[in-house]
């Protein structure tokens, strides 16, 4: 790097000292690939650095501290706060790091942190292994392991990062360091629920468990309280096998649906069960009881089909959300919830109910970042629409009034948060946690280079 030269021409000499490419305005797939999931956030940075390797990523870290250009890393660029993009800055584009490395034998398996849960998932249930990611196949592996990572393998095998064994990062310093439970333990803890705060995370190395069964997939319901609280209470019981997620919003055009359903409000029960088939059915047969469905997918089918609800790319959208965990869901919150579904117009919208529990709940609250460990149900509501500023106001008052109506709870999941402040990330991490991750954050990143995040400042 050479103050001498305009900054155009020293990003242009970073990139001749790159494995990986850099891409500019100048480039025909700029707009492509400064492109994020939310329709949000539009930046347009002056170079994306599509790093090969952790080295290229040591690089861009010292040419960004050296030039003092904002820093933005990007995997599946789904952030609800837009963190992976930045105008007029340096964006470590990881998407080239998509390496995936099974070892069968350990069942362990070496992942690029560019990769997004549908190309995992579909790489180890080939080999009739899983590990749990979120319900969209889109959302990158990056930013939703270092968050936490709350799915579908939630009660049989914890948190994503509850099988998280190591993790190879390149520190502010430049460092390249693999950590683990016995190499830089604090970091290692940090990054199980603290985000990207901490460095840039190039490769994860996960546990992998046996998969050779799945039954799963939606129930669909019209929608009424007793069925969402029914549906809370029988997952709350169900053996650990069983994980759900139920979401309430407008069922599209599908051809499995009566057409008379077709836009209005249902209830999804997506349950996924990861065991004994012959056990699955005993499991499954209270939630078909719920009610009369209006479908019934559930079966054995390919775990990749839990995808499903992933909008499609044409359907890009901005995003409204708010979400918190819970004391509990029963009739009442079902009906705040129906209440303020009915309530908002936006042309699409969604509100989730994730009953926690099983393995998850086993993790001591210190053994990571993620310390909510007593928490038993997640509640989301999101707006998804176009248009400016004035329309993404009042999607922002409604998603905030209808999480207030059934119950602001004073926890959260950092992944859920959008941009509440201080607030959020107190909601995110207790008092104890938050003041652990800045004594981590004052000894790998002092000077607060990995800051468009939900962001931990170093302590004092
Ligand atoms: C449609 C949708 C569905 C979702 N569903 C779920 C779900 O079911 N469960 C769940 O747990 N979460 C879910 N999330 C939340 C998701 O986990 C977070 O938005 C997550 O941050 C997205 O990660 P990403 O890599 O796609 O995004 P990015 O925008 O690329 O990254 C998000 C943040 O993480 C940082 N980051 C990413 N990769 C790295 C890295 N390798 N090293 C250092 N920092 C990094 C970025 O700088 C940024 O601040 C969902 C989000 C969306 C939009």
């Amino acid at each position: 790097m050479d103050k001498r030269f305009p900054i155009e021409d020293q990003i242009e000499m970073l990139g001749a000292a790159l494995k990986g490419r850099v891409v500019t305005s100048r480039n025909a797939d700029y707009d492509e690939l400064r492109a994020v999931a939310l329709a949000n956030f539009d930046e347009h940075p002056a170079a994306i650095i599509r790093v090969a390797n952790a080295a290229d990523v040591a690089a861009v870290l010292n040419f960004a501290q050296a030039t003092d250009l904002p820093l933005a890393i990007r995997s599946g660029g789904h952030s609800t706060i837009g963190g992976s993009g930045v105008t007029g800055g340096l964006i470590v584009d990881l998407r080239d790091l998509n390496a995936i490395d099974i070892d069968e034998a350990t069942k362990t398996a070496w992942i690029g942190s560019g990769l997004t849960a549908l190309e995992v998932s579909t790489a180890v249930t080939q080999r009739k292994l899983i590990i749990g990611f979120g319900d969209a196949g889109t959302v990158g592996v990056g930013g939703l392991t270092l968050g936490g990572g709350i799915g579908y393998m939630l009660r049989k095998h914890g948190l994503t990062i509850d099988n998280l064994l190591a993790a190879e990062i390149v520190t502010a310093a430049g460092d390249i360091f693999v950590v683990d439970a016995n190499h830089h333990p604090d970091l290692f803890w940090a990054l199980r629920g603290g985000g990207g705060n901490f460095g840039v995370v190039t490769r994860f190395k996960f546990q992998l468990h046996e998969m050779p069964h799945f039954v799963g997939g939606p129930l669909v319901f019209a929608p009424t309280p007793e069925i969402l609280a029914g549906f809370a209470a029988l997952s709350a019981a169900a053996p650990e096998e069983l994980t759900t997620i139920g979401y309430v919003m407008p069922i599209p055009p599908v051809p499995f649906v009566p057409a008379e359903a077709h836009f209005k409000l249902a209830f999804i029960a997506m349950l996924a069960y990861a065991g004994d088939p012959a056990k699955a059915e005993a499991a499954i047969a209270p939630f078909r009881k719920l009610g009369t469905p209006l479908a019934d997918l559930v079966g054995p089918v390919p775990y990749t089909t839990l995808y499903m609800l992933d909008p499609p790319p044409e359907a890009k959208s901005a995003v409204s959300i708010r979400s918190r965990f819970i004391k509990g869901f029963g009739l009442v919150e079902a009906k705040a919830m129906l209440a303020a579904m009915a309530a908002c117009d936006a042309p699409m919208k969604m509100a989730q109910i994730r009953m926690m529990g099983g393995a998850f709940s086993r993790v001591p609250a210190n053994a990571t970042a993620f310390a909510h460990r007593d928490a038993t149900t997640l509640v989301a509501f999101l707006a998804m629409y176009g248009g400016g500023p004035d329309v993404a106001a009042k999607y922002e008052s409604w998603a905030a009034d209808a999480m207030a109506s059934i119950g602001m709870g004073g926890t959260a999941y950092v992944n859920f948060l959008s941009a509440e402040g201080t607030g959020g990330l107190s909601a995110a991490y207790p008092a104890e946690t938050l003041a652990r991750l800045r004594q981590v954050k004052r000894r790998y990143d002092p000077e607060n280079l990995f800051r468009r995040n939900q962001n931990i400042t170093p302590a004092a």
